[in-house]
């Protein structure tokens, strides 16, 4: 089971650019969703007129239920520069595969509680660590979508985008790099590096 809580005022401030279009996720709200505590943060943190549309959804995480509301919801949606999402971590990266040319962000880190998980069926994981990464990693788990669960980069073994631990696995970091890219970010300033000396 898991719950989410918002990040830190200073890492979602310091994504927002441009206008946004905001996404909130209720379908875990039974265990633990800080709908009050996002509502308070977007009052005093984000000019109303630079807000193109708001969207409250059950269930991020399916697919073709997002699909959906993204459809009736394409022209606020392109209007943003960034789509805003809280969210566990599962729904941040289907909200960034389904809207490829945007930046998503996420406003929540996922934490996990003890208990049963949930069943969706879905092609994206989180593991729900406590320190969401999907900010500097353009919406793809680093932990998940990486063999190694790596947080600094590849590590250099990937061949023709396959992962040298599983090569029916695409690589993670592969991934990561060419979003970025097409997001016209540039890996070395996004990606925030871990620093390992001080464990
Ligand atoms: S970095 Fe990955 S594992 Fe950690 S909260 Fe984000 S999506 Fe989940
Ligand atoms: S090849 Fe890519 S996915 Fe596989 S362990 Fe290395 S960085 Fe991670």
């Amino acid at each position: 089971m898991l719950t989410t809580q918002i990040k830190n005022k200073e890492e979602i401030i310091s994504k927002l650019s441009g206008s946004t279009f905001i996404i909130k996720c209720i379908g875990c709200k039974e265990v633990l969703f800080p709908e009050t505590e996002i509502d308070k943060f977007i009052s005093e943190n984000i000019e109303k007129n630079k807000i193109t549309g708001r969207l409250k959804i059950d269930y991020l995480c399916n697919q073709d239920f997002s699909q959906a509301y993204i459809n009736n919801h394409k022209v606020e949606i392109e209007k943003a520069e960034t789509i805003l999402v809280f969210s566990c971590g599962v729904g941040v990266q289907v909200m960034a595969s389904l809207l490829e040319n945007k930046k998503v962000i996420t406003g929540c880190d996922t934490i996990y509680i003890n208990g049963f998980q949930g069943l969706t069926v879905q092609n994206y994981n989180c593991a729900q660590c406590g320190n969401c990464y999907l900010n500097y990693t353009a919406g793809i788990c680093p932990i998940t979508a990486c063999s190694k669960g790596l947080l600094n980069g590849s590590c250099g073994g990937a061949k023709n985008g396959k992962c040298e631990v599983n090569k029916d696995f695409d690589c993670g970091w592969e991934k990561i790099y060419n979003r970025l890219l097409k997001l016209n970010k540039k890996p070395k300033e996004e990606i925030l590096i871990r620093d390992y000396s001080n464990l």
